[in-house]
């Protein structure tokens, strides 16, 4: 192992005490790991010597592993506990004697750097640890990967209690978890006061339900082959009084994180449906409209029952609604999923796979779920002409999409010469700014009015 500087020691920890009730699976000879207890007991120490000792400081790391349930779901529990034994050996191997780590449930890690008291310190280790926990794990008979979010908590500020430093480390870890994968962030007080935020949003969300502040904004699907419309993406929109139109990005993570998406997603469902049933009467056609369903709903045992219903009350044919769905939705809910997706497909309804590439795309799935169609990834579409390879790989998926019987929607179209591509690549459909932003329903009926053609 390379010595990069000082903070990388190569020693294996030896705590002052052996854990007794270590969660991760030991094979014997490793070093202890602490449990929540034992590892607040140094935290505490260390809070307190820092509130005395002016020259001393500490850290604490929490580290969790992302996609816990998708990695479950994909792999069976007992490869990815093997995964966590491997995931704290290599950690422990970046520590020294004299720091601590400790195993919080899940997915979750904590790790206590004595001494280490300042950010970019504490900041360059996070970077090990993330290195470290993404080398490729080979158990069973799979190679995993595996990605971590790491919140730092430093004695910069001071505390009187163990728990508030854990609390602080993780809130800056959930702050990471919401700026993407494998990112990392240093708490900061300001995150206290974005939490409240975080509460506030909460409580505006539901004032925005009672006061009919959402609206659907639909964005043009095209057939690629004839430049028609195949129909609409039903695209949630916040409108609120003051603040203007929020972005679902801003609003739906935490509709998830409180459950409120299942309430959302069946008035999405049951708005969209019954738009797309008045334009089909109305203008005599048979366009599709898109309706996304997060992981969530899948947890909500009235699913089924609710798009049913949606169908029924609007009158919208069956097989002119796509329900969207991502690989996580199917793989963090799999048994319940998969009974859900049956049932959508018996009553006829289509299934497509949302932002294919972008999760771990297990092919293995592909053929034993019941999608009509894939939809690849703007990130894919908008590297198309390039040099990267995207060309072959947008080809490739596109050949093993039809070879398994889906067609294919091309996301994130912004120009010409992508869509020309595309076509070439026999993608049946395409959307994106190049064709249409997400509109207003009434901006999308006169399309449908005016039978556009692209
Ligand atoms: P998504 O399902 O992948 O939806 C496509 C997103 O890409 C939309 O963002 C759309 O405005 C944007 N987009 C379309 N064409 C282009 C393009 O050419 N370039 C670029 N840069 N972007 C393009 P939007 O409307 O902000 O929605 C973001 C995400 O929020 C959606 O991603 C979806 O995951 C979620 N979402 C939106 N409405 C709902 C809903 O009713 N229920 C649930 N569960 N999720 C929703
Ligand atoms: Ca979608
Ligand atoms: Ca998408």
């Amino acid at each position: 192992m390379n010595r990069l500087d000082d903070e990388l020691i190569q020693a294996v920890v030896v705590h002052s005490r052996p854990a007794p009730s270590s969660e991760v699976p030991s094979d014997g000879g490793e070093a202890p790991i602490l449990d929540r207890t034992a590892l607040l007991e140094q935290v505490g120490n260390a809070a307190e010597r820092a509130r005395v000792d002016p020259t001393y400081g500490f850290s604490v790391l929490i580290v969790e592993l992302e996609r816990l349930k998708m990695l479950v779901g994909s792999y069976g529990q007992a490869a990815v506990d093997e995964v966590l034994v491997e995931i704290a050996k290599r950690i422990l191997g970046l520590l020294r004697p004299q720091d601590a780590l400790a195993r919080l449930g899940g997915g979750e890690f904590a790790v206590l750097l004595d001494g280490v008291h300042d950010r970019a310190r504490a900041g360059r280790v996070a970077d090990r640890i993330q290195k470290t926990v993404g080398v490729r794990y080979h158990v069973q008979e799979h190679t995993i990967s595996a990605t971590a979010v790491v919140g730092i908590a430093t004695s910069e500020r001071t505390y009187e209690q163990a728990e508030h430093v854990l609390r602080d480390a993780s809130l800056a870890t959930s702050r990471a978890r919401g700026k993407g994968r494998r990112r990392r962030a240093v708490f900061q007080t300001q995150m206290r006061v974005e939490d409240t935020r975080f509460m506030a949003m909460v409580s505006a969300l539901h004032g925005a339900v009672a006061d009919d502040q959402l609206t659907i904004h639909y964005q043009p699907i095209i057939t690629l082959g004839d430049g028609a419309l195949h129909g609409f993406e039903a695209l949630l929109r916040w409108n609120h009084p003051s603040l203007g139109l929020i972005p679902p990005s801003e609003f739906i993570p935490v509709a998830e994180e409180t459950g409120l998406i299942v309430q959302l997603g069946r008035w999405v469902a049951r708005r969209a449906c019954k738009q797309m049933a008045s334009w089909n009467r109305s203008y005599d056609t048979s366009l599709h409209v898109s309706v996304n369903l997060s992981a969530k709903q899948f947890q909500d045992e009235d699913l089924v029952r609710h798009i049913k219903t949606a169908l029924e009350d609007s009158g919208l044919d069956a097989r002119r609604l796509d329900l969207e769905l991502t690989e996580t939705a199917v793989l963090e809910n799999k048994e319940q999923a998969i009974r859900m997706l049956n049932a959508f497909k018996e009553m006829g309804i289509r299934l497509s796979l949302d932002d294919f590439g972008t999760g771990y795309s297990s092919f293995s799935y592909l053929h034993q779920l019941p999608y009509d169609t894939l939809k690849i990834d703007r990130s894919f579409i908008n590297q198309l002409g390039g040099s990267g390879g995207s060309n072959e790989i947008v080809h490739a998926i596109i050949v093993l999409a039809h070879n398994l019987r889906m067609s294919v929607v091309a996301e994130g179209v912004e120009e010409g010469p992508q869509a020309d591509q595309l076509k070439g690549m026999w993608c049946e459909y395409a959307q994106g700014y190049h064709y249409a932003r997400p509109m207003p329903a009434d901006d999308a009926e006169k399309l449908i009015a005016d039978k556009v053609r692209y």
